[in-house]
Formats: structure tokens, sequence, C-alpha cells
């Protein structure tokens, strides 16, 4: 399929060229070059920015029925191109077919979940004497800059236009470079259902140049950001010096604890299935199994078995279960990281190489035993490696999971109805899966405690980070 032309989406108008410099977008599968990017300008981020306060002023004063137009009218354009979107989003992000049509359907429910919720946005009236009267209103923030990654290069930039636009903001969307058509392609479907071109933008660029600037202007109030606890610590400074409001989905490093009381198999299939998708470049990844000792050796066991039969392939292959890794950089973190692990004596059980030298392809890997201090037990690995470890007993098995400076999922596998309630309570999580992988879903919050960040996206929540509350009182 050929990839299509590239270009910033400013003002409503195509931009590219003009002297502008340009980034390479790569096909992971391949590793190589198939499009060139224009990469935006001071005069580009200004123009942006100056159409973004126009459009706000438009935006706010919509009514429900304007808005829910335009997010249903977007799903179903996303619908219709379901195909084309998502082997878009294969090109040049590598996952497979079959996962990047999730990633367009999982945009369609959350748009039409926004608009149903846009006519529920309401305020209160308070108990007070005749004659008086006070109010407490909910009313958008104003231009959000939301900033999202390539892991999700459907997914990503959907959460990020669908929660402004709900909820009668405008937004200068900057996705990763190396998914930019990706985030055209939805960012097309909500302007071809009537969204003005000045209440949702794109621009692309060296990305710290691009936030320093949006983040400097006093026309953006909010910033929505999705990518790495250090790169975000960096934004949410930047937004400080504003007092610029922040939505913050960071990294994890996913706790699985499997009871010896688990059905352990159903665990197996779910979580193997669950750490290999999209290459484990997944923020809710599951990546430390914290095993009860009694089932440690069958559970590992297991997931070995299954993880060598997982079929990596390119992900426009109907074959393929794994496609490759997004980028190079992820290739030389899985070989830090796998080499200091085993370096510190944990055993490598399969995988833990490249395969093959075109593309960015890694085997499915399984490490048993790694030591607290190995850079994987504390660094999010970003890839598709399960690390999988011995516990003695329920209280040593949460208080590893509450280890690490993270909280965005964790997950647990046990049938004691009483275990559930006290291990859900006692994670320090944004979300908790009890006997599943699925934790989340277009009308539930998604988001992290601790350095995986705050505030939430999807669910009531995700609109609600993109208003602010005032209180009207009259005499
Ligand atoms: P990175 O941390 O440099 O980049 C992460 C994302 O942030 C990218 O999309 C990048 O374009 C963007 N970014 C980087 N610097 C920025 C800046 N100054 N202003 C605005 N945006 C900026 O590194 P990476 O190599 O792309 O990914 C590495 C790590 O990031 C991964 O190991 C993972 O921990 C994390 N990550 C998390 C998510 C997530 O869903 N939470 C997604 C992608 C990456």
């Amino acid at each position: 399929m050929a990839y299509p032309d590239l270009y910033m989406m400013i003002d409503g108008q195509r931009l590219s060229g003009g002297g502008r410099r340009t980034h390479k977008v790569v096909n992971p599968a391949t590793g190589e070059a198939i499009a060139e990017l224009p990469l935006a300008d001071a005069a580009d981020l200004d123009a942006a920015l100056a159409a973004a306060q126009r459009g706000f002023h438009r935006w706010r004063d919509s009514t429900p029925h304007e808005r829910a137009a335009v997010l249903q009218g977007a799903a179903r354009l996303m619908v219709e191109r379901q195909e084309a979107l998502a082997r878009v989003a294969t090109l040049e992000q590598g996952k497979t077919l079959a996962e990047a049509r999730i990633e367009v359907m999982m945009n369609v429910g959350l748009l039409n979940f926004y608009a149903g919720e846009v006519f529920r946005l309401y305020g209160r009236a308070l108990v007070r004497p005749a004659g008086q009267r006070s109010t407490v209103t909910k009313e958008p923030v104003g231009p959000v800059a939301a900033f999202a990654p390539w892991n999700f290069p459907l997914g990503n930039p959907g959460r990020k236009l669908g929660a402004p636009i709900a909820g009668g903001c405008s937004v200068i969307l900057k996705a990763a470079e190396e998914t930019p058509a990706s985030a055209l392609g939805v960012l097309q479907c909500l302007l071809d259902a009537g969204l003005p071109g000045d209440v949702a933008q794109a621009v692309f660029g060296v990305p710290d140049e691009v936030s320093r600037h949006l983040l400097g202007s006093p026309i953006i109030r909010k910033m929505s950001f999705t990518g790495s606890t250090l790169v975000g610590k960096h934004l949410a400074k930047l937004a400080a010096e504003d007092c610029k409001r922040t939505t913050m989905e960071l990294g994890g490093h996913g706790p699985v604890l499997v009871f010896a009381d688990a059905d352990i198999d159903k665990a197996l299939d779910t979580v193997v299935a669950g750490k290999y998708r999209n290459a484990g470049q997944v923020c809710v990844s599951p990546t430390r199994f914290i095993v009860e000792a009694g089932v440690h050796d069958r559970f590992l066991a297991g997931f070995v078995e299954r993880a060598k039969k997982v079929t990596v392939g390119d992900g426009s292959d109907p074959a393929s279960v794994m496609g490759p890794m997004a980028n190079a950089r992820r290739l030389d973190a899985m070989d830090r990281l796998i080499g200091d692990a085993v370096a510190k004596g944990a055993m490598l059980e399969t995988g833990g190489e490249r395969i093959g030298n075109a593309g960015y392809f890694f085997a499915p890997t399984v490490m048993s035993g790694a030591p607290l201090d190995a850079a994987i037990m504390n660094e999010e690995p970003f890839g598709p490696v399960a690390l999988i470890n011995s516990y003695p007993h329920e209280a040593a098995m949460i208080a590893g999971a509450n280890r690490l400076p993270y909280g965005l999922a964790a997950y647990a596998w046990t049938s004691d109805a009483a275990r559930q309630r006290r291990v859900a309570r006692s994670v320090e999580a944004g979300m908790v899966g009890i006997n599943t992988a699925m934790i989340g879903g277009s009308d539930s919050p998604f988001g992290g405690v601790k350095w995986s960040g705050h505030g939430a996206e999807d669910g009531p929540e995700g609109i609600d980070a993109c208003l602010v509350t005032k209180a009207i009182h009259e005499g």
C-alpha cells in the first residue's frame, strides 16, 4: 500500500516544503525510509497558536449537538476508513494489522462515548434564600497543547483530540514524528465531519523546540502528555512556569501477582498474549511477574512454552502475532537491559536477541530470577520481555508490586474473593485488573499515580480534565 504524503495541518491548511527541515519516517519492518515529514519552524507554531486562540473562542460556544455531530461523524468515517488507517499505522509503527484495526475501533468507541457525554457536562445550583442565586458551572479550560507518542499511533491522537473537542477547547496536537500519517488520518476524520480547522491542528517538529514554544505561550492553558516519566517531568516543569493545567500519562512497570490458588492456564493464556501485544511497547504492559513460590516453576515453564510459539514477522502479514519494535532505540534498550540483567545473575529462559538483520525484530523474551538491582527491574523495559520471580507469600508480593515509584496498571490472578479485594486495595496503581487483562474502556478512566502521572483520559474524567470550575454568586 502507498504511504501518504505528509504535511502539518495548521488553521485548516496542509503545509509542507517551503525550505522547512524534515524528518525521515521509517518502516520498522524493513528499517527503510518511506517518507519525509516537514518540521515546524517558529512561524508555523505562532500561526498554530493564533488559530488555536481563534478556534477556542469559536468552539467554546458550540452547542452539545454541534460537538456530538462532529464526534459521531468522525467515528463513522473511522469505521469507513478502518482498513486504510490500520494499514498506515502498521507501515509506520510496525504493529500487526489486527492490532491496528482494534486501535481504530477504540477511537470509534471513545468518540461515540464523548458524543453522548457532551450532553452531561452539568453544573449545579446551590440552595439559597429567595432572591439570591449561586451556581457552579464548568467551562472549557482553553487551548490545549497535546503531545502523543508513537506506540498507539491512532489511539493516542484519538484520545488527545477527542477530550478537548468534547470539552469545548481547541487543541494543537504534536504527535510522534515517527508515526505522523496515522495522527493526520485521525485528525482528517474530525475535519471531514465538520470540525473547523482552527479548533484542531497538527504540528510536527523537534520535540523539545515545539514543547518549549507552545508551553511558553500564554495562549495554551493546558498540556496533555503521554510518554516517558523523564520527558513528562521536564514538560511538567515547563507547564508550571505558567501554571498551566496538566494531564500526564507516563511510564509504568506493570506488576502481575500470580497466587497459587489462581487458574494458572487461564492466567498464562491471557498474560502471554498481553505481554507480547505491540511487542511490549505498551505503558500498561504486564512486565514484573510476581509469582507465589508454589506455582513459580509451573508458571515459568508455561510462559516459556507459549512465548516460543509467538510468530514474529511483518505486521502486514496475517500470520504475524508480533511485529517489529517501533524504532532502533528500542532494540538498543533491549540489548542494554537484558545484557545488564544477565551479567547480574538473571536466567535468560528464551529469546534475548534480535531476529534477522533487517527491520527491528526482537524475539519474545522471558527472564527469571533477575535481581532487584538489575536495571530492567527498575526501568520500564517497553519491549517484549517478561520478568518472572518467585515470592514467598502475599505480603511480600504486595510489597514487591509497590517497590517501584511507578503506579499505572497492576494485575492479580487469584480465585480467593477476600484476597482479590485486599490486593486491589493495597496495590498502588491507577488501574487494577483482577483475573483479567482488560483494564480500559471508553467509559473508564485511564491514568496512573506516583511517577506514572496524574489525571486521566477516557471516561467522564477525560472531558473533566479539559474543564475548569466557576462559582457564580448573585445577591
Ligand atoms: P522519549 O521519552 O524521548 O519520547 C517519548 C515520547 O515523547 C515521544 O513521542 C517523543 O516524541 C516525545 N517527546 C520527547 N521529548 C519531548 C519533548 N521535549 N517535548 C514533547 N514531546 C517529547 O523516548 P522514546 O525513545 O520515544 O521512548 C522511550 C521511553 O518512553 C519508553 O521506554 C517508554 O518508557 C516511554 N514511552 C511511554 C509511552 C506511554 O504510553 N506512556 C509511549 C511511548 C514511550
